[in-house]
């Protein structure tokens, strides 16, 4: 039995792991975690009836013990709430499916406790990378990718050569683990020439920045391909989530920015790629769906059935790929520059495009004001070279409190 535990579960990522795990008899939810939808986490309680579940406020919390008082289910609140839940003694896997920093401490706790992560929460690598990766190998605890890029580039890998399991270190005195082969899958890094991450160039793909001044909220939350939630939507429209998923994808893979190669790729069907030493491109084509990439992580290596629509060349045609325009779209230069820098810069690529995402949906800046702020907010920042997740946290503070601050000024 696979147990599992999901932080976010009431989200776009946390419902679709929870329709895998409905299809997976042998998978079994111990824990969840949401913000504020009591509603919806009453309904999963119901369902899927793990021991302990996490609201944010203690005020939703309160209501949903109101709520479930026929059930015999823990109910916990804030941070706190959050690192019991990541650390529950009966799961094994911990899926982070909440959005932003919040992530970090949760996953931390988790890695420490010997699990291991279905990581969603991009932020967390993107912030922390240099204090996650080091901890996961030192705790032995395997980061399987969520994200539908990563897992595409991580199955690319695990394609290469022997199948994992087969080629997976045998630690004397012990069986293989999943963290023993996602180190052997790692470590064909020497042999990878490029990363070559696609984009599907979002719903503005060819638009001109002139054309670009007028967009609304609803014209950015309409993706062409995949149905995410409301954040990561327009964060695709203005290729600040492809730069997130450079970072991203530095940490997981080991690798430098100089061999990760944004390629705009419409269809979305090639879901990335790895270009091999000699010449060789291994890629994973699928329809987009995220829950191959959630599947794929929860019982990496085994490859189980899923329903769904495949894809048919016959009907597809064509695939075509584009470089992307990062003077229309400067996110994904701003993240590049972010990455160079290091330290905590992403996180305040990170944190000045939150609240600029923020305030975008709630109207009270243009769509390229979004970009704009992050630019502002990086070129305001004094560098700490190595920081710790506190002064990540407050750089994330520190970054929010700047940027209400220009906006107060005008
Ligand atoms: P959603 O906004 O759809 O869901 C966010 C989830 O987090 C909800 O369950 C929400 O609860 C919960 N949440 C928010 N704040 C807190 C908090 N303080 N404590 C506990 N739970 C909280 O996000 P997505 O599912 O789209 O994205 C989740 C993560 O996955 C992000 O990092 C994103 O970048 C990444 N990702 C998403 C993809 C997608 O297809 N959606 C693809 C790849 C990566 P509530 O409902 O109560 O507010």
């Amino acid at each position: 039995m696979k147990k599992i535990a999901i932080l976010g579960s009431t989200g776009s990522i946390g419902t679709q792991t929870l329709e895998v795990v409905r299809a997976n008899p042998d998978c079994q939810v111990v824990a969840l975690a949401a913000g504020s939808n009591v509603v919806k986490m009453e309904e999963q309680i119901r369902e899927f009836h793990p021991l302990v579940v996490g609201m944010w406020t203690e005020e939703a919390a309160a209501d949903l013990r109101v709520r479930i008082a026929d059930l015999d289910v823990k109910v916990v609140s804030g941070m706190e709430g959050l690192l019991e839940i990541a650390a529950v003694p009966q799961s094994q896997v911990l899926v982070t499916a909440i959005v932003g920093m919040i992530g970090i401490k949760p996953t931390i706790a988790a890695i420490e406790a010997g699990k291991d992560i279905a990581l969603a929460n991009k932020e967390t690598l993107v912030t922390a990378g240099h204090i996650i990766m080091p901890l996961a190998r030192e705790c032995g605890a395997a980061i399987l990718p969520v994200d539908s890029e990563h897992s595409a580039i991580f199955q690319s890998l695990s394609m290469e050569g022997r199948t994992p399991i087969e080629g997976s270190t045998h630690i004397e005195g012990s069986t293989p683990t999943k963290q023993t082969c996602v180190e052997k899958v790692l470590k064909k890094q020497n042999s990878i020439e490029k990363i070559l991450l696609t984009a599907s160039g979002g719903p503005f793909r060819g638009r001109t920045r002139q054309q670009l001044e007028d967009i609304q909220v609803e014209d950015a939350l309409r993706h062409p391909n995949w149905s995410m939630g409301p954040k990561i939507t327009i964060d695709s429209s203005t290729l600040v989530n492809k730069g997130l998923e450079v970072m991203e994808a530095k940490w997981l893979f080991g690798v430098g920015l100089d061999k990760i190669e944004v390629v705009v790729h419409p269809q979305s069907i090639i879901h990335s790629a790895v270009q091999y030493t000699d010449g060789a491109i291994i890629a994973q084509m699928g329809t987009p769906d995220m829950k191959l990439p959630i599947q794929y992580a929860l019982f990496y290596p085994e490859r189980r059935y899923l329903s769904g629509k495949r894809v048919d060349l016959f009907e597809l045609g064509q695939l075509t790929f584009e470089k992307p325009d990062t003077d229309t779209f400067p996110g994904l230069a701003l993240a590049y520059r972010a990455a160079e820098a290091g330290g905590s810069m992403p996180t305040v690529y990170n944190a000045a495009n939150e609240k600029a995402v923020a305030l975008f949906l709630k109207r009270k800046i243009p769509y390229l004001g979004i970009t704009e702020l992050i630019g502002k907010a990086m070129d305001h920042h004094h560098l700490i070279a190595n920081p710790t997740v506190e002064d990540i946290l407050a750089v994330e503070q520190q970054t929010y409190e700047y940027m209400q601050e220009g906006l107060s000024c005008k």
